[in-house]
């Protein structure tokens, strides 16, 4: 079988190869490269495998670098890594054998044969391996008929279902993920697997999950994953709080749409502009509190008032369970979803250029990242409505434009820092100093005082002293 390797990845295999020839090992190309290759998708590290000792094998395959590149080993693993020509990985590991006691997620290993390595790989598509051996050399071992699969777009376990997802639940997430990211449907037997292990996936960490939840997200059609992790159990149980959202109520003839396939259609629609895979938690979670925030009015229907803000609240808590980052990636998102119906609320006529200049600033340097949140958020099906949507949207757009022109909001800081109000009351940190700022920056955005130092100033003083504090230097 030919595989579409650059020059230089043949001239580094050939290398390989060579060093092998010297400690005299059997050794494979094997696992995602040689998928991807195959795919013609672009690939990232290579994974070697060898009969024998892979800390060995990697020491003799840098021996035939000139400079002689770093061997990073892990001894207790048996794996070794190496990085050459800057760009180029290789991952070494003696070919083993596994097998897994039912309460533990690490398997027994021993070493093994080809086949026996082969055996352990989760996919059918990722138990390929090339041979980098004289007799054989470029030659594809594929046991389970995984090119087959990749030409008929199948994610398919090579063994049984039950004992392959009890061995290591992280491979349901892995099935789906890769579905996701290629486009390829889980096969019947291995999607049953999925379904009726779905609840061993407790035993694995949260880390891994998240891993496998970003790589979902981070895809080029999203939904599919989440599809998928919905109908397999999965998202129950690792994500409640999104499962929720999904179905509708209907009272007194009155419905409202189905928030979980809403949110996935949201973060299609995103996806289709952004690969910022923060925004695309926006777009996840932009909805998260409408369960808990849903009401039945009488004659009205149903309203989810405050959801942005309760859901906003939702975010540090949801971004803590799921050990995603605790940093200004969090208070993005945060942002975001706090934030997301402001615009739409400013497609209504007569707009008060406060009401603009206060998005401005609320949003600052995430403006645009909010308004392509918002337009994916136009989900109607009506053509009508959805034109008349996206025109009031641009004409927010357009006013934002203007008044961003004349007043420089984003980004903007009040003239009057709080370490000059603390100076001038002689303050120190304290709930009083927050009070005046707020009061200041309210009066400059709602332009009852100009955006000057000199009317900032007297503002300041004005309201000092309305709240009973003496200037130092009166
Ligand atoms: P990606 O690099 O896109 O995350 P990958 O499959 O190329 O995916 P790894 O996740 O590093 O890269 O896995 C490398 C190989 O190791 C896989 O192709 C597969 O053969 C094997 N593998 C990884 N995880 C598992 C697992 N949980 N169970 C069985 N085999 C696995």
């Amino acid at each position: 079988m030919e595989i579409n390797c650059t020059e230089k990845e043949l001239f580094l295999l050939k290398k390989v190869a060579n060093a092998a020839g010297v400690v005299a090992m059997e050794t494979y190309l094997i696992g995602g490269f040689v998928r991807d290759k195959i795919i013609g998708r672009e690939t990232k590290d290579a994974d070697i495998v060898c009969v024998g000792n892979g800390i060995e094998l990697a020491k003799e395959v840098a021996k035939h670098f000139n400079p002689i590149p770093q061997v990073d080993f892990f001894k207790n693993f048996g794996t070794a890594h190496i990085r050459i020509a800057e760009d180029f990985d290789i991952e070494f590991v003696g070919a083993r054998k596994e097998s897994y006691q039912f309460d533990s997620r690490n398997p027994e290993v021993e070493p093994g044969t080809i086949a026996d390595d082969q055996n352990r790989r989760d996919f059918t598509i990722n138990a390929l391996a090339i041979s980098l051996n004289k007799k054989d050399y470029g030659k594809l071992v594929d046991p389970f008929n995984g090119v087959k699969d990749i030409a008929d777009k199948i994610i398919r376990i090579p063994l049984e279902p039950a004992q392959t997802f009890s061995d290591d639940p992280l491979r349901m997430m892995r099935a789906i993920r890769f579905a996701t990211q290629l486009n390829f449907i889980i096969e019947e037997k291995t999607w049953q697997g999925i379904k009726d292990s779905a609840d061993r996936i407790k035993i694995i960490s949260q880390e891994r999950i998240t891993d496998e939840l970003n790589k979902i997200i981070a895809s080029p059609k999203p939904s599919t994953g989440f599809d998928l992790l919905y109908k397999s159990g999965l998202l129950r149980i690792i994500f409640p709080a999104m499962v929720d959202l999904a179905g509708a109520e209907y009272k007194d003839g009155h419905g409202h749409k189905d928030n979980f396939y809403h949110t996935l259609q949201v973060l299609d629609n995103l996806s289709e502009n952004t690969k910022d895979l923060w925004l695309r938690w926006s777009a996840v979670l932009h909805d998260i509190a409408k369960p808990a925030s849903k009401k039945f009015e009488e004659g009205h229907g149903w309203t989810f008032h405050g959801h942005e803000a309760m859901g906003g609240r939702m975010v540090p808590k949801i971004f803590t369970k799921l050990k995603l980052p605790q940093n200004e990636k969090m208070r993005f998102v945060r942002k975001m979803v706090e934030l997301h119906l402001r615009p739409i609320s400013l497609t209504k006529e007569n707009i008060t250029d406060s009401a603009i200049r206060r998005l401005l600033f609320d949003a600052g340097e995430d403006f645009d990242s909010l308004m392509m949140l918002c337009n994916a958020d136009i989900t109607s099906k009506n053509k009508q409505k959805v034109k008349r949507f996206l025109e009031n949207f641009e004409l927010v757009r357009q006013r934002c434009k203007e008044v961003e022109e004349k007043d420089h909001v984003r980004n903007w800081e009040p003239p009057v820092t709080g370490e000059i109000i603390m100076e001038t009351f002689g303050l120190s940190p304290s709930k009083q100093v927050g009070i005046i700022k707020d009061a200041l920056k309210d009066a400059i955005l709602d332009g009852i005082i100009p955006n000057t130092y000199e009317a900032a100033h007297d503002f300041m003083l004005k309201k000092g002293m309305g709240m009973g504090l003496e200037p130092k230097n009166s």
